[in-house]
């Protein structure tokens, strides 16, 4: 199974970059953070029991997050392989995914990081508009949809997430990104880590992730 893992902050622009790329690498995006949304919507035990992290900007516990994520990962269109964004967060997580991909003879391909400093990422999550069947992701200024409040690509409303406030995206950065540098670390060790600046626009982070997820370019550009 292949397995590439895309790392940034919240805000830094997973999820924009997942969507354009995962089909042109013959990848499934898996988002964590999507799963449990549709998981509160569903008004599963376990949504209820994320949702309430969630809602305060908290990490969901790794036992959890384990769970819906290799809960996803059997699922038969994953076994091509999956690009995962919003996962691992902790480094119990990556190295529960280590080990489950060890059993199965496969490892993490590579793990880009998308890099964003901190007073961009608040600006970017308080300006996001996020369409309500799919999770495809606007800005209201970088990144606006054709039409106000509507999915270019599938005509779904738009709406703001309730962990895109202010104090709650201050939480989300507090609580999360302590946690991120210990998985960025974990992967470098492992030699996969490729760094991205994602401070650019979104069409030049996405040729820079082509480069990286490129074996020749992975070679160059791999630095810890
Ligand atoms: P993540 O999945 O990492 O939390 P998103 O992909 O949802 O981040 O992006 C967060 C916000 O930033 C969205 O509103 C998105 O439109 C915007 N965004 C993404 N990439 C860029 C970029 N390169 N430049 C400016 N804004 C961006
Ligand atoms: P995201 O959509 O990636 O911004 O995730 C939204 C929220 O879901 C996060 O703020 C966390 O509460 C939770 N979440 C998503 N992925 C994980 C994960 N890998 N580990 C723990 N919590 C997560």
């Amino acid at each position: 199974m292949r397995v590439v893992v895309l790392l940034g902050a919240p805000g830094a622009g997973k999820g924009t970059q997942a969507q354009l790329l995962a089909g042109r690498l013959g990848l499934v995006h898996v988002a964590t953070g999507d799963l449990f949304r549709a998981a509160v919507r569903s008004g599963t035990a376990l949504g209820r029991e994320a949702g309430a992290y969630m809602e305060r900007g908290a990490l969901v516990p790794d036992e959890l997050t384990l769970r819906i994520l290799f809960e996803r990962l059997e699922a038969p269109d994953a076994s091509a392989g999956v690009l995962l964004d919003g996962f691992p967060r902790t480094l119990a997580q990556a190295e529960a995914l280590d080990a489950a991909l060890a059993e199965r003879g496969s490892r993490v391909e590579v793990a880009p990081l998308i890099e964003v400093p901190e007073k961009e990422l608040v600006t970017r999550l308080s300006g996001r508009w996020t369409c309500r069947a799919d999770g495809h992701v606007y800005h209201a200024l970088a990144n606006p949809p054709r039409l106000a409040g509507v999915c270019d690509v599938d005509g779904s409303e738009l709406y703001q997430r309730d962990d895109d406030r202010p104090e709650t995206v201050r939480a989300r950065l507090a609580s999360q990104l302590g946690a991120l540098t210990e998985v960025v670390d974990h992967y470098a060790r492992a030699g996969v880590l490729v760094r991205v600046d994602g401070r650019r626009p979104i069409e030049a982070v996405t040729a820079d992730l082509l480069t990286a997820l490129a074996p020749a370019g992975r070679s160059r550009s791999a630095v810890g």
